[in-house]
């Protein structure tokens, strides 16, 4: 059976105007299915936070169409579509500090108005996600106490707190150790696989790439197949 497509992106430009007209994305096409990994891979630069973000509707390309579960880009939800569809991961945590380890799993639950109390299922769902990246034992600490690695942890279980479809991680092991950058990838693409997430990575780690299912270089503002 053919695996459902979540994610098609149709011939995306971008162009920023300001300072300098710039074109970061000349014509860039990718289709994503269900349980499917993959690695973006480029030098600084080349427009992989860009293509990340067109792709999370945090931002809008200049050209082409993104299609995201049935509906198109210009999004008029796309809010939404964010809080529901899509789960963000970036390489500086965006944990917030002052509040626990549970409490940042359950902050997207929060925004989307869900319930959080003890007896909820997202509260149960944030505590079964803690236990997958192994922080359980650090479930009440303040995220300012955790260690990087530990942050990143926290940051992939918020991620899937609201059960998306989509996870976008942006050199989610930039800020890492060799031994935690490969238990980081390692965890994405366990927790991507086993709850039938589509993953997209980008990394310049070529060695973490090999992890993913499809692999494709950023350059010249197109997407290259390494497979
Ligand atoms: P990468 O993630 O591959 O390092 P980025 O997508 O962050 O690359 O940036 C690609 C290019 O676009 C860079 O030259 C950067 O300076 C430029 N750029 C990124 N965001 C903006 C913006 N908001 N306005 C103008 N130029 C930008
Ligand atoms: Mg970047």
């Amino acid at each position: 059976m053919n695996k459902e497509q979540l994610l098609k992106a149709s011939h995306i430009s971008k162009d920023y105007k300001s300072p300098q007209k710039v074109t970061v994305l000349e014509d860039v096409s990718l289709k994503v299915h269900r349980g499917e990994t993959v690695a973006i891979l480029g030098p600084s630069g080349v427009g992989k936070s860009t293509l990340l973000n067109i792709l999370g509707t945090l931002e809008s390309e200049t050209n082409g169409t993104l299609d995201i579960l049935g509906s198109s880009s210009p999004f008029r939800n796309a809010a939404k579509i964010r809080s529901e569809s899509i789960g963000f991961i970036f390489q500086s945590y965006h944990l917030l500090n002052e509040y626990t380890t549970l409490e940042n799993v359950l902050m997207p639950a929060k925004i989307a108005r869900k319930p959080t109390h003890k007896n909820s299922e997202s509260y149960k769902r944030a505590l079964n996600l803690l236990e997958k990246v192994g922080m359980t034992h650090r479930k009440d600490h303040f995220a300012k106490l955790l260690s990087g690695g530990e942050k990143q942890r926290v940051a992939i279980a918020r991620a899937l707190c609201n059960d998306p479809d989509i996870i976008l991680a942006d050199e989610p092991s930039g800020n890492l150790d060799e031994q935690n950058s490969s238990i980081i990838h390692n965890m994405l693409v366990d927790c991507a696989k086993s709850l039938q997430k589509a993953l997209i990575l980008v990394t310049h780690n070529q060695e973490l790439a090999s992890l993913c299912d499809v692999r494709y270089l950023l350059r010249e503002g197109k997407l290259e197949s390494l497979s």
